[in-house]
């Protein structure tokens, strides 16, 4: 079927371009035998987004959806030494994993990781004052998106890049009628997006080992 070949092509890609790296394994590995679930960016997307984050010259990045700190763990190795990455993880069972894979990683240092409600964190953040992002990678609770984009854009500066994960679901963001919070969510999502003058961004479908899905990214002015 075309799952098999889109996974083959994704192996394929992931060996000709990926060098074999035992730290990423031994993450994925600490991850499943913590039993989280398997919502990891795959090989070639954590690459993606090593890439974006070189291209873009970012130093400060917030991601919302730590899970095990895989996504972290490519941001982080594309920070230059004074970098640094503010990561939002409710669950404290994914963000103790996350934390013990990001010390394996040695990237520790350049990492926050804030456990707790995303919302009630970038709440906290504010007050506190925090510095605007150069990238910020949304990849949480599909439901809270238009939310997570609002403090995206408060959060930013002119030139921020803007990327959400998971925007396509198999095609079910077509769907008019559907009832899944998650897709729901995420229409709400394209909809914020469509109407904000801040923002300007597009949506790439995309294949592989994760299945049919894609994102969306975009720059604020
Ligand atoms: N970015 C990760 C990666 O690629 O390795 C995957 C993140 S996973 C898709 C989503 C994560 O968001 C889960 O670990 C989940 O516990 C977390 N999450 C769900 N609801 C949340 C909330 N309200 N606040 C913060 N994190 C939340």
């Amino acid at each position: 079927s075309a799952a098999i070949t889109w996974n083959k092509v994704d192996q394929y890609v992931t060996e000709k371009l990926i060098p074999h790296d035992t730290v990423l394994e031994q993450v994925l590995e600490a991850n499943h035998n913590a039993s989280l679930p398997p919502y990891d960016v795959s090989p070639t997307q954590g690459k993606f987004l090593n890439l974006l984050v070189q291209m873009k010259g970012a130093k400060r990045i917030l991601e919302i959806g730590t899970l095990g700190g895989y996504s972290t763990i490519w941001m982080a190795r594309a920070l230059p030494a004074d970098g640094h990455i503010v990561t939002l993880e409710l669950d404290p069972r994914h963000a103790q994993v996350a934390l013990a894979n990001l010390k394996l990683a040695k990237v520790a240092d350049k990492v926050e990781l804030r456990v707790g409600d995303a919302l009630e964190q970038l709440a906290q953040m504010e007050a506190e004052g925090v510095e605007p992002f150069d990238f910020i990678f949304i990849d949480a609770d599909k439901p809270n998106n238009p939310h997570y984009l609002k403090w995206a854009l408060q959060f930013s500066h002119a030139g921020t890049v803007i990327l959400g994960d998971n925007v396509i679901r198999e095609g079910e963001i077509i769907n008019g009628r559907t009832e899944d919070p998650r897709v729901k969510g995420v229409q709400s999502f394209y909809e914020l997006l469509a109407e904000e003058s801040r923002i300007t961004a597009t949506a790439i479908q995309t294949v592989g080992s994760k299945g049919y899905d894609g994102f969306v990214i975009g720059i604020v002015y």
